[in-house]
């Protein structure tokens, strides 16, 4: 057996939408991605969506358009990947890291309400495993919060109070409380990285929910302005016949998405129905085969969230870190890839350089040590899978 973690799902479909583009003779940012973001604004049930080269830029871009910057606060979680925070201080903005509840992948909300400053500008929550955060609860903190903000500008005086740009890396396609991703935070980041549910390779987007007394085209011009160089006509309008001139607006950014990637994407949607379909089976297929196993399992589904299926997430109890590494080590002699998620920021160089320390987060630390990813695609076929619980059973003893 050789099974790989998460090898990207690529069809016909795809390959055929990526054909055309290629052939169509324009091949950057143009009638596909735009395309695209049609799709993704219908799926999300927004109103708008702008399709970019990560979900970094998207997380980036947002805090920029949100004129957010030095001398400001922005909140994450300490369990998560590094994205999530490198962007604040690519902005300039100090970084605040909070611990995850006990036994949970989710910040501890109590401690997250006692973090906000009259600096904090925004909270970036994380659907890890494509678990969507309790959003309920965010906003009634923010709101309960609203007295200390200080709003610098026009955009963060429509929302005035601390603003919630969710990294939803992981949650496309997830449901809260009958809202999909996209339409609950303030802002949503999604990623289309290669490993994650629905790819273009590299690739990003970001929707928002409508704001009022701000226009949504001004809010997705700018974000046009941001990610390609401020300039004021885009690649395929300059490229007019006798189109040429243009104005730099401001000293902007490059990450815009190309039509390759969004040909790709547009076929992955096609299909993203059935791909979490077979996510969901594969779920019920881990949850029956480790039923006796010593491990805790993350729960996908409850009345209140579906999960799109993103990670298959174990803890085994009464594992540490080391019992942990080994059981992987294990597992890869038998075939089978498996990964870590996450090791919490503060035991990174970067983060320990910056001044935090793992014993500030003593929950992040207790769901790091015993945690194991097992592997979860479409790609996967059902053999497959009760090998893998057939082998953990193994290697657990
Ligand atoms: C993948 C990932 C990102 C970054 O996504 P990119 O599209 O690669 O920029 C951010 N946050 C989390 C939680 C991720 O898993």
């Amino acid at each position: 057996m050789n099974i790989s973690f998460s090898p990207p799902d690529i069809s016909e479909i795809e390959i055929n939408e990526v054909i055309d583009t290629l052939k169509s003779g324009w091949i950057t940012t143009g009638p596909k991605t735009k395309l695209f973001e049609k799709k993704i604004a219908e799926y999300t049930n927004t109103s708008k969506a702008v399709c970019l080269n990560s979900a970094t830029a998207a997380l980036e871009l947002t805090l920029r358009l949100l004129g957010i910057g030095e001398g400001d606060e922005v909140i994450t979680s300490a369990y998560t990947y590094t994205a999530s925070a490198s962007v604040i201080h690519h902005v300039g903005a100090k970084i605040v890291l909070v611990d995850t509840a006990k036994d949970s992948y989710q910040m501890d909300y109590d401690q997250l309400e006692q973090a906000i400053t009259e600096r904090t500008k925004a909270i970036i929550p994380v659907d890890i495993a494509g678990v969507m955060c309790d959003y309920d609860r965010l906003f009634e903190i923010v709101e309960q919060k609203k007295s200390l903000f200080k709003p610098k500008n026009e955009m963060q005086e429509a929302f005035n109070r601390v603003i919630v740009v969710a990294d939803a890396a992981h949650s496309f396609g997830s449901i809260y409380k009958g809202r999909k991703s996209g339409e609950v935070a303030d802002f949503t980041c999604f990623s289309f990285h290669a490993v994650k549910n629905l790819t273009t390779a590299e690739g990003g987007a970001v929707t928002w929910r409508d704001i009022p007394g701000i226009d949504n085209e001004e809010i997705y011009r700018q974000y046009m302005l941001l990610s390609l160089h401020g300039q004021s006509k885009d690649a395929l309008t300059k490229a007019k016949i006798g189109g040429w001139e243009y104005d730099i607006l401001m000293p902007g950014y490059k990450c815009n998405m190309t039509d390759i990637m969004a040909a790709l994407g547009l076929g992955q949607l096609q299909r993203y129905p059935s791909l979490l379909q077979r996510r969901r089976e594969i779920i019920a297929m881990y949850n029956e085969g480790l039923k006796d196993c010593n491990v805790e399992l993350l729960k996908h589904f409850s009345d209140d969230y579906s999960s799109n299926g993103h990670l298959y997430m174990v803890r085994l109890l009464g594992k540490n870190e080391t019992e942990r590494n080994r059981i992987i080590k294990q597992m890869a002699q038998k075939g089978i890839a498996t990964n870590v998620h996450y090791k919490p920021l503060p035991l990174l160089t970067a983060y320990k350089k910056m001044g935090f320390d793992i014993k500030d987060y003593p929950n992040a630390y207790a769901q790091y040590k015993n945690e194991i990813t097992l592997p979860l695609h479409t790609l996967l076929r059902d053999e497959e899978v009760k090998y893998i619980c057939t082998s953990l059973h193994q290697v657990i003893n």
